[in-house]
């Protein structure tokens, strides 16, 4: 059997460059040497869009379409519905039995998430995502897990369930190992540490060449830099960060030029705009043609919602039966 690798994203919006280089590049190349299941997480964005259910509707479709533009092989990965598969709401609730609240209160994506969302009180389902996380991987017994920089709390909380879990029941389930992208975290447009959906400052794979240049020419860059000969920053440039991520044979000398006011921002833009086109152009093409057969897209849900609930269901049966829950077997 081949090794398996779990990942996911929330549908609370289309995917981005972050998530492109933080982990959906490592699931493309790694479809092939892994077993790949990929999570539609409605749940999880329910716990901070429970109010808007008929966004979470329409991007559930959006971010299948991103998968398969960006090249996931639906004939090789199974892309699913988590809410359709009601063994991880079984497992979060066995799991969260031995996860204190304190140590949710205390990992350090969370805090940081609840602050940007300026949440003084987070909601149980907020707090607790981590747990349901844990029932995401452990459910197929992943062993690899392409996430960013962000995640790698959670993986470890994961590590710690899967190790309580096996020491108080059987030692069934499997420690999962996080594999974080080329670029862990994406700056975002606007200069904000992480770019993400719901920060308003990110560029989605979906964009238009018109859209990818108009962004890019009013993204944030070194504010000491007013005159093209000014000599500027680039570490602390999203603009560089772009040309590390997207144009990295160029990278060097557009570090050296900025610093010696040599290569001015306009150009430096214009640059990385049509280095991000490069990448963009074939993901316009393969989304287009899956945009025009929706029952098709349809049909890939569907299919690998059903793989992932039969493996579900037989983790399940081991879970009862590790746990004493087996009545009547
Ligand atoms: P939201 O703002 O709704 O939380 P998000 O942009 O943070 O959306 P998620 O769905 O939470 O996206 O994250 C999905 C995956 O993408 C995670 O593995 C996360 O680490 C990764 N990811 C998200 N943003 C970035 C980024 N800017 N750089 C690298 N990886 C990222
Ligand atoms: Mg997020």
């Amino acid at each position: 059997m081949k090794n398996r690798i779990l990942t996911g994203d929330r549908v609370t919006g289309k995917l981005h460059l972050g998530h492109y280089v933080g982990s959906l590049k490592n699931r493309v190349e790694l479809q092939h040497q892994y077993e790949t299941y990929l999570l539609l997480a409605d749940v999880q964005a329910l716990t901070t869009h429970f109010e808007n259910p008929e966004l979470i509707k329409e991007n559930l479709r959006q971010v299948a379409l991103d998968y398969l533009a960006a090249g996931i092989d639906p004939e090789k990965s199974t892309i699913f519905v988590q809410s359709l598969i009601p063994e991880i709401a079984e497992l979060t609730a066995y799991y969260s039995m031995f996860v204190t609240v304190n140590s949710l209160k205390h990992n350090p994506t969370i805090k940081a998430e609840a602050r940007a969302r300026g949440n003084s009180e987070m909601n149980y389902g907020f707090l607790g995502y981590p747990i349901s996380q844990t029932a995401d991987i452990t459910f197929c017994k992943a062993t690899l897990v392409p996430v960013g920089e962000d995640q790698i709390p959670h993986i470890e909380q994961t590590r710690k369930i899967v190790r309580r879990f096996n020491q108080l029941y059987k030692p069934i389930l499997v420690e999962p190992t996080a594999l974080v992208g080329e670029v862990p975290r994406l700056v975002g447009l606007d200069g904000n540490n992480k770019m993400s959906k719901s920060m308003g400052n990110a560029l989605v794979l979906d964009s238009t060449k018109d859209e990818v240049n108009e962004k890019i020419k009013k993204a944030k860059t070194d504010p000491s830099r007013i005159h093209k000969n000014d000599p500027g920053n680039p570490e602390i440039c999203p603009i560089y960060a772009y040309h590390q991520a997207f144009n990295k044979e160029q990278s060097n000398e557009i570090f050296e030029g900025c610093k010696k006011g040599q290569i001015g921002c306009m150009e430096c833009k214009q640059k990385i705009a049509g280095s991000i086109n490069d990448l963009l152009e074939p993901m316009r093409d393969k989304r287009n043609q899956y945009q025009n057969n929706p029952k098709r897209v349809d049909e890939i849900l569907m299919s690998g919602t059903e793989r992932a609930r039969q493996i579900a269901k037989e983790t399940m049966l081991e879970v009862r039966e590790a746990m004493g829950l087996n009545y009547f077997s």
